[in-house]
Formats: structure tokens, C-alpha cells, sequence
């Protein structure tokens, strides 16, 4: 009797301890709570990322990185030091820019880098991804490149950039698009040495399913959000024919099966029907360029709701190549496919990304907002902004449990992440606004922080 007294004693202690515990950690919620950023963007007209027009003047309030409360009253506020208010004196508040083709290692450096100092590499593309979020573009899917250390210096605060999406190294097979080695490197044996782009993570060669899945699960390991293949020919790899189907069935399998062990998806790198038509049949879910793809594959793409994340490739891309190689050749007989593929991505409605695909070439990153702007050619103003913030926003949820920047992405909605661009104007009726950052996007904003604010 006296032992449980003592025991009930006891524990109503612990209680006391624990309520008091309970408070104090309130208390510092609260605490907390108070001392987040919190930004408020007052009469702003908002283009929401889904929405074909702007809203009427509007009042938002950013806490920490997300949008917290969207009203067309003054939203009251504290005026502590850590509370910025941005007058948008009627301009256009929308979400940051996606790019969901991207190579951020990729874009200062030459095919030769490939085989040099990665420390080199990474400093040009720090310089790049500062630009590259200057451009307003917040968010990039990383379709292939040493790039996990740039982005966890981009994360931690080191260097600037955006949200990066990591596939790491590409995965291809021996002479496959992204096989970057030369003939003095043959005979590949497996489980033999690695040559230095590969050391690097620039690229993968694999020629097993066991390979593949080797391959696979190291860029997982590394943080990849999902994994790249080529499925068939490229226009920049010197030993792929662009008719080529790179993996076999199996191989692709393989990829499939570790990426969806890990939660996410395998996105392939593919023009032809043939290379296209076996991806989808191993479970990928997304397919880079398709511009070579037939109406049936179309079709099929359509109904199986797989995504195409195409581009619209500027003309430098292709004349850039010097007259007469086996790239430019190869770009002859892939670029007149470009127009055809959006063609019937509108006709049967496939889910479609937008992306740049801008590698080794950083004259045409600097156009980043014109090469988006190109897509009216095919699309309205307002359904080319779409695809670049709501729709890619849609594509990078596939990572599932992957994805490193849970939340919403591409919308400016309450709860969203908060990547913004404050714009000179309307970029619905005058899209071409986008192809001058530097002078419209006068307020660019990530997760929360503006890191770039000409109103101050
Ligand atoms: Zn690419």
C-alpha cells in the first residue's frame, strides 16, 4: 500500500515536470513562430500558375517559406524587424519559373571539363545557378550531371542558386547517348575501372540489368529525386545513332524496379517511337524530347498518362554544331521533328512539361526566358506560363518520398512554398516581359527569402 502511494507520488511529479516541460516548449513554438520572416506583398495582382488571367488587387503574406494568407483586405501585421512589406503598386506577383530539363553542371563547362577538375566545374556552375535563379527561374529538374554538391551548397546557403531536383549521373549503355569515352578507352569491362567522367557522376555506362541497377540505386544513394536513362540516340554523343535503341528491355526493368523500390520514377531520354514505346512498356513514367515519335505513340503516351517533357529548341542549338559533323547531321534530322511533337501534344492532350535542355552553350542560358517565351508558337501567353510553374510543379511531385522540397511548387496559393516573382506588368497579355529579367522581375523570392528585391 505504502510502495503505490510513494509510486502515485511519483508520478504525479513526472506530471507536474511534463505539463511544465509542455509549456515551455509552447512557449518557444511560439517564440519561433514569431521570429520567422515574414514578408507582405500588398496590392499585387496575382497569376496564380493555373488560371488563364490575373486577379484583382490582392494583399499576400509570406511566413517563413510558405504562403500563409491570400485576401483582398489589408492583412494586419506586427511591424517587428523581421516583417518586410513590399509595396506591388498593381503588379503581377506569380510563382517561379520551373525548368524541368536542365544541367546545371553543364551549361559553362565544355564536353572537355567532363574529364578535368570537378572543384572547376562546380565553381562555373555556382556562377550559373545564380544567374539562373536571376532569370527567375526558382526550381530546376537536373536531368543529368555531377550535381548533388551544388545543390547542397544551394540548400545550406553557401552559394545561390534554385531548388535543384537531382538525377545525377546519366545512365546509358556502352556507345548510348551520354557514353562520353573515346576508343582508347575499350574494351569496358564490367566491374572494371571507371574512367574519369564517370569517376565525376557526369555519366553511368551500364550493360546488365544488374549494372543498371547498380547504377541506379548509387544515384539514389547520393539524393537522385529520380533516375535518367537513354533510351535510344542522341544528337550530341558522338557513337549513338539517333535510330538506336540503347537498353533492352530488361535493363530498363531494372532501373524501373529500383527507382519505384526507392518511391520514385525513371524519366528516359528518347526521339523514337520504338525507344519510347519499350520505356513506357518497362514503367517509365516520363519521356525527355519525343521528337521523333509517331501519332500512334502519341496516342499511346496520351492514354497511359505518361509525360512528355519536351523543349522547344532554339535554331543556335542546331546551327551552333559545325557543318558537316556527326552532331550537326544528326540535329538535321531531329529538329524538324520539334514543331511535330507539340503539335500532338496538344492534339491528344499528353501531360506536358517544359524545359531547355541548354548544354555547354551559356550565350543561349542567358536567353533561358526567351527560349520559354518561344512556345507560343504553339501555346496562348497564359498556357505557356502555365507549363512552366503549375504544370512542371505537377511533373517533380513524381519523386513522391524522394522529393526533396516537399510542398507546392509552381502555384501561389495559400500553403504553397513561397517562390515568387514580382513582374513589371501584366506577362499574360505581354509575355515577352520574361525575356528580360533583369529589368521586369523586380522582386525574385525563394522558399521564402528574396534574394532579389530593386524596390528596397
Ligand atoms: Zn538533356
Amino acid at each position: 500500500m505504502k510502495a503505490r502511494t510513494r509510486e502515485t507520488g511519483r508520478h504525479s511529479n513526472y506530471s507536474i515536470f511534463a505539463l511544465v516541460l509542455f509549456a515551455s516548449l509552447l512557449v518557444l513554438a511560439r517564440a519561433g513562430q514569431a521570429a520567422a520572416q515574414v514578408t507582405v506583398f500588398t496590392n499585387v495582382r496575382i497569376f496564380d500558375g493555373k488560371g488563364g488571367s490575373l486577379s484583382a488587387p490582392r494583399n499576400v503574406l509570406i511566413r517563413g517559406n510558405k504562403i500563409e494568407r491570400i485576401s483582398a483586405e489589408a492583412i494586419p501585421t506586427d511591424r517587428m524587424a523581421t516583417t518586410t512589406i513590399i509595396d506591388g503598386g498593381g503588379r503581377t506577383l506569380m510563382p517561379g519559373l520551373i525548368d524541368v530539363h536542365w544541367h546545371a553542371m553543364l551549361i559553362r563547362t565544355t564536353p572537355s571539363d567532363l574529364f578535368g577538375g570537378v572543384g572547376y566545374m562546380n565553381f562555373l556552375a555556382a556562377d550559373e545557378a545564380k544567374d539562373t535563379l536571376m532569370r527567375g527561374f526558382t526550381t530546376v529538374r537536373d536531368v543529368g550531371g555531377p550535381v548533388f554538391d551544388l545543390k547542397r551548397a544551394i540548400d545550406e546557403g553557401v552559394v545561390e542558386g534554385p531548388r535543384i531536383y537531382p538525377s545525377g549521373a546519366v545512365i546509358t549503355v556502352t556507345s548510348g547517348h551520354g557514353d562520353f569515352r573515346t576508343f582508347s578507352d575499350l574494351p569496358r569491362q564490367i566491374g572494371g575501372p571507371l574512367t574519369r567522367g564517370e569517376q565525376i557522376g557526369a555519366f553511368a555506362v551500364a550493360d546488365t540489368p544488374d549494372e543498371v541497377r547498380i547504377r541506379a540505386r548509387e544515384q539514389l544513394m547520393q539524393g537522385a529525386s529520380q533516375i535518367k536513362l537513354t533510351a535510344g540516340g542522341g544528337v550530341s554523343s558522338p557513337f549513338s545513332p539517333i535510330d538506336a535503341v540503347t537498353f533492352t528491355p530488361a535493363e530498363v526493368q531494372a532501373a524501373v524496379e529500383a527507382a519505384r523500390n526507392w518511391g520514385t520514377y525513371v524519366t528516359v531520354h528518347a526521339f523514337t517511337s520504338e525507344a519510347i514505346q519499350q520505356a513506357i512498356a518497362a514503367g517509365v513514367k516520363c519521356i525527355e524530347h519525343g521528337f521523333l515519335m509517331d501519332e500512334a505513340t502519341a496516342k499511346l503516351m496520351a492514354e497511359k498518362g505518361i509525360w512528355l517533357s519536351t523543349q522547344p529548341l532554339p535554331e543556335e542549338m542546331r546551327t551552333g554544331l559545325p557543318v558537316g559533323s556527326v552532331q550537326r547531321e544528326k540535329a538535321e534530322e531531329v529538329w524538324p521533328g520539334i514543331a511535330r511533337t507539340y503539335e500532338f501534344a496538344r492534339k491528344y492532350k499528353i501531360k506536358t512539361a517544359f524545359g531547355t535542355d541548354v548544354l555547354f552553350q551559356p550565350a543561349l542560358a542567358r536567353r533561358h526566358g526567351a527560349i520559354l517565351t518561344s512556345l507560343t508558337r504553339w501555346y496562348t501567353p497564359a498556357e505557356t506560363l502555365i507549363m512552366a510553374t503549375s504544370t512542371n510543379g505537377e511533373l517533380l511531385t513524381l519523386s513522391g518520398k524522394r522529393n526533396p522540397y516537399p510542398g507546392k511548387l509552381g502555384v501561389v496559393e495559400e500553403g504553397a512554398l513561397a517562390d515568387l516573382l514580382l513582374v513589371n506588368g501584366d506577362p499574360i497579355a505581354n509575355i515577352k516581359l520574361i525575356e528580360d529579367p533583369a529589368t521586369n522581375f523586380v522582386v525574385i523570392m525563394k522558399d521564402g527569402k528574396a534574394y532579389k528585391n530593386s524596390l528596397r
